[in-house]
């Protein structure tokens, strides 16, 4: 059949199961942890092949072909939306801006009740602040994408991989100009195996969890949602935003902050590079200048600002209505060349790592504990460096 059902260790986007006009699309965790479209009735399909015209990861192109127009380190112009934003809070001031023009916007909030990071659908700018901040576990895109009509106007965030196949669909659609598409840099997303462990080990200590949030430039508890409601509650110690790979994570009984420089498991895993999606590696063709995308953001990690500790963005504009809605933000913009911006980022895919299978195994083994996880993730990582 000219369908999906052939398409393993995908993307996982599931813009696929938004364009069948039949609705026998839906997606699943697969065995390794990511999201993959299945058929629910093979013998309704009519074999249109819409599914595969959308879907990204069939494809060996971006759907846009534009190079950066211009680029700029940022950051919002409000104190508190800078400090509770992953790095500059442009993400967040671009969803403000559209919301205020009529804009829905489609952003990626974390549900406690299911454990995963959701996309979800704001139509005013208090509900697009559960959006701030980077949830680093792939989403689950229906609960938002299903919310998308060709009547109203659209901004939508995701990973670049996800935006590839919404530029496809809106294309098929010939709905692109109500649509405002923003992605990022991309390291990668790891198996939702790792992910559940870790919680599973932090509920033991803290109770039913009630907060997550992974990147924080404040030490100590802080409702980053109220700050942002209340520009001018200030808690909790400022941190450098060089080094706030800084987990909070709030329990019934307890509060911790877990920073990757001292040894949290989870950001050992995410940034040790061998528990990302089969797709993150040989497939990913979006690294750099590559993206589907109006606006690219990310963290303006390079020179230019090492010694900023509050946080700056980077962002890139790949189409003119990306670069009017760039001009039009609540922040200070400072524009320098493309590869000025993006000093730092991954260039090319990463390396699909041998052992990879041990690792999601060991993920999924619930008598395998998150610090043994970790040994075995730097054993496998210890080996690929030999061989290289
Ligand atoms: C999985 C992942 C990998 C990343 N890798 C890099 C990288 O290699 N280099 C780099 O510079 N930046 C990376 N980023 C982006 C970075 O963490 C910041 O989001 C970016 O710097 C923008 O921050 P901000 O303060 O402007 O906006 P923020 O307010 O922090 O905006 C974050 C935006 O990302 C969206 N989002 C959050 N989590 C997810 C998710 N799981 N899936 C899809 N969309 C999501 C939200 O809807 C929101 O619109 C990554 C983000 C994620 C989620
Ligand atoms: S070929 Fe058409 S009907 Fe069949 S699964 Fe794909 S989109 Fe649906
Ligand atoms: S690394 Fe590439 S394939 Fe993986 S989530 Fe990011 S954009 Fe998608």
């Amino acid at each position: 059949m000219n369908n999906i059902s052939h398409i393993h260790s995908c993307y996982g986007c599931a813009v696929c199961a938004m364009a069948c006009p039949k609705k026998i699309i839906d997606i699943h965790l697969n065995s390794n942890g990511f999201y993959e479209p299945y058929i629910t009735d093979e013998s309704k399909c009519v074999n249109c092949g819409l599914c595969l015209d959308v879907c990204s990861y069939t494809h060996t192109e971006t759907a846009l072909k534009e190079k950066p127009k211009v680029s700029y380190g940022a950051w919002s112009k409000e104190v508190s939306v800078r400090r509770v934003s992953a790095s500059g809070g442009v993400g967040f001031e671009i969803g403000r801006y559209l919301i205020e023009q009529g804009y829905k916007a489609i952003g990626v909030k974390y549900s406690l009740e299911n454990r995963r990071a959701e996309h979800y659908v704001a139509e005013t700018v208090e509900d697009f602040i559960f959006s701030m901040g980077s949830k680093y576990i792939q989403s689950y895109t229906l609960s938002g994408f299903k919310g998308i009509n060709r009547k109203d106007k659209f901004l939508i965030t995701g990973t670049p991989c996800q935006i590839d196949s919404l530029r496809r669909y809106i294309c098929r659609m010939k709905c692109e100009e109500h649509f405002i598409l923003m992605d990022f840099f991309c390291h990668g997303v790891p198996s939702s195996h790792v992910w559940h462990k870790y919680v599973k080990e932090q509920q033991k200590v803290l109770g039913l969890l009630e907060f997550v949030s992974w990147r924080n430039k404040l030490n100590g508890w802080h409702d980053s949602w109220a700050m942002v409601l209340d520009g001018s509650k200030q808690q909790g110690e400022v941190v450098d935003w060089h080094d706030f790979y800084n987990m909070l994570i709030k329990g019934k009984k307890k509060i911790v902050n877990s920073r990757w420089t001292q040894g949290d498991a989870f950001y050992n895993m995410f940034l040790g590079n061998n528990c990302l999606g089969k797709a993150c590696y040989k497939h990913c063709k979006f690294k750099y200048d590559c993206s589907s995308a109006d606006v690219r953001i990310g963290d303006m990690w390079g020179n230019t600002y090492a010694t900023e500790d509050k946080g700056v963005t980077a962002c890139v504009a790949f189409t003119e209505r990306g670069k009017k809605v760039l001009m039009n933000i609540n922040c200070e913009l400072n524009e320098y060349p493309f590869e000025q911006v993006a000093e730092g980022q991954i260039k090319a895919p990463i390396t699909y790592p041998l052992g990879w299978s041990v690792v999601i195994q060991a993920a999924k083994s619930s008598i395998i504990s998150m610090k043994q996880l970790v040994f075995i993730s730097r054993v496998v990582g210890k080996i690929n460096k030999i061989i290289k």
